[in-house]
């Protein structure tokens, strides 16, 4: 059975996010513990659900004291985000309650935000205002999840992407178009390709998490010789994975 011995890796130990929940939530919930699972350290301060100045006073100082390299703000927790001096850290705002509260109405460019077209808590429609009072381009908007929490699968996946994207020093591509097919790329978690020395078939795990676009060596599990891997998330959201012998290239 082919079974893949690549993965485990990446994520700088030292990567800080500093993760701001939403109303009512606590800290240590499934997106912070998701992040953390996969190598970030993760600042998860508790924050005042009465008074939104305190829960600001209180993201500042742990922005200030542990200066991270990527800011997440959940909801409640994304107005937050907002309306902290983050300088130039980069937001992930998830469903942020923008219009609820703060004074903040804009967010900087390379901000990236994520919405479930089927929140029922805070509309949809609120981050595609904010995305066009901002003036930053559709692609900042990545409509994912199946309700206000994001903790499915897919809205995990893709807001561990993003953050890995931003600790690596990396902008936000422009995903031009399908952005709805390109997001469904996630969900797919199984690949094939041909090994070019023994003609098998080789069923592989994908974790698309490391990017829409990734090389990596690893022996077949058939005939033990080494395959370069290349997998390459399309303009329609599958992934396509082809393999070639490693070696000379001369
Ligand atoms: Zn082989």
């Amino acid at each position: 059975m082919p079974k893949n011995k690549t993965k485990q890796k990446k994520v700088l130990p030292e990567t800080k996010i500093l993760f701001l929940h939403g109303w009512h939530s606590i800290p240590g919930g499934v997106k912070p513990t998701h992040l953390k699972d996969h190598g970030f350290e993760v600042i998860n301060p508790a924050l005042d659900d009465d008074n939104f100045g305190v829960a600001v006073a209180t993201a500042q100082a742990e922005f200030d004291k542990h200066k991270p390299h990527v800011v997440v703000g959940s909801s409640r927790g994304g107005a937050v985000a907002m309306n902290i001096n983050t300088c130039n850290t980069k937001l992930v705002l998830l469903c942020p309650a923008w219009k609820k509260w703060g004074v903040a109405k804009t967010v900087r460019p390379g901000t990236v935000i994520l919405h479930s077209r089927s929140d029922d808590v805070v509309p949809f429609s609120d981050s595609e205002e904010l995305v066009a009072s901002s003036g930053l381009p559709p692609e900042t908007l990545i409509e994912i999840g199946n309700d206000h929490r994001l903790a499915d699968g897919s809205s995990l996946s893709v807001l561990l992407w993003v953050c890995k994207l931003f600790a690596s020093g990396q902008e936000f591509p422009g995903l031009e178009g399908e952005k709805p097919s390109f997001v469904d790329a996630f969900s797919q978690d199984e690949g094939s390709y041909v090994c070019d020395a023994c003609g098998e078939e080789i069923i592989i795990p994908l974790d698309l998490t490391e990017g829409s676009s990734q090389m990596y060596v690893e022996d077949c599990p058939v005939c033990c010789r080494a395959n370069t891997i290349h997998v390459q998330v399309d303009d329609e959201g599958n992934a396509q994975v082809r393999a070639e012998p490693e070696q000379d290239y001369e």
